[in-house]
């Protein structure tokens, strides 16, 4: 029952590798896998690169070649929703690709032949992130982050597309638009609904928790660098030692 950890980026990443028993590094498809045993579980780490493609080929990696039972993804996202702000987490309960278009013929972001525009994650998995990241931040809070005192834990709708969303008028636009079909979304990324359409083909559990780096606005390509590399390692980290630990009782 080997679980993968996939995030897209290095610094997304960095904080488990150190704590990785046995670890054997893999080098596929141009990506980098690292085998290994975390609290007694099996795991692969998995690095996806940035965007859609690159996450659904290390996805169908992950479930061919490794053989995995179920995919976790750690990392971050652009806080689109009202009241999700940097250093927030996201839990996703449901992705949709916000540039998936093939209007006419189809509804808008509805993912054609699969007849929805939402794809679901793990209900089960995304429950012990939900309790995971609330122990996370509650305690991150008190202990190693200041800079987030006010730090909230959020369960909905994540969107993801080809494009890094770093203008406030473009993030609104996606939120009300999103707004007005009866889609409420909360954060944007680059890889998630990539992943969760894999796992769906191939009837693997996945879910998916982002911690929030900007705002995509104006300012989140000064956001992002900063958030990255100085807290969202130490995020993905710890949230992902309480979900093993969960996972294995
Ligand atoms: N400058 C970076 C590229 C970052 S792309 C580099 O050179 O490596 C942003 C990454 O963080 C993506 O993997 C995406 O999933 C996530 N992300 C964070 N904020 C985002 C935003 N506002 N819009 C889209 N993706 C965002």
């Amino acid at each position: 029952m080997t679980l993968a950890i996939l995030s897209a980026l290095p610094d997304e990443q960095s904080g488990l590798l150190p704590c990785l028993l046995r670890p054997e590094r893999v080098v596929r498809a141009g990506r980098t896998f690292t085998r290994g045993l975390l609290h007694g579980q099996p795991v692969v780490l998995a690095l996806s690169g940035i965007g859609k493609v690159a996450a659904a080929t290390t996805a169908a990696a992950l479930i061919e070649h490794f053989g995995v039972a179920r995919i976790v993804f750690t990392g971050v996202a652009g806080g689109v929703g009202e009241g999700v702000n940097v250093g927030d987490v996201v839990v996703a309960q449901d992705y949709l690709q916000h540039d998936m278009d093939a209007s006419p013929l189809f509804a808008r972001w509805e993912l054609p032949g699969y007849a929805r525009t939402r794809l679901a994650c793990d209900a089960a998995m995304s429950a012990l992130l939900l309790e995971a990241a609330s122990a996370f931040v509650s305690s991150a809070s008190g202990l190693f982050d200041q800079n987030y005192p006010d730090a909230r834990v959020h369960h909905g709708l994540i969107v993801s597309g080809d494009r890094f969303v770093s203008a406030a008028w473009e993030s609104d636009r996606l939120r009300d638009d999103l707004r007005a079909a009866g889609h409420a979304v909360l954060a944007v990324e680059m890889e998630g609904a990539a992943v969760a359409q894999v796992c769906h083909d191939y009837g693997v559990p996945f879910a998916a928790v982002r911690t929030i780096s900007d705002r995509a606005d104006d300012a989140a390509h000064v956001d992002f660098p900063v958030f990255v590399q100085t807290v969202a390692s130490r995020y993905a980290d710890h949230m992902v030692q309480v979900l093993l630990k969960k996972l294995r009782n």
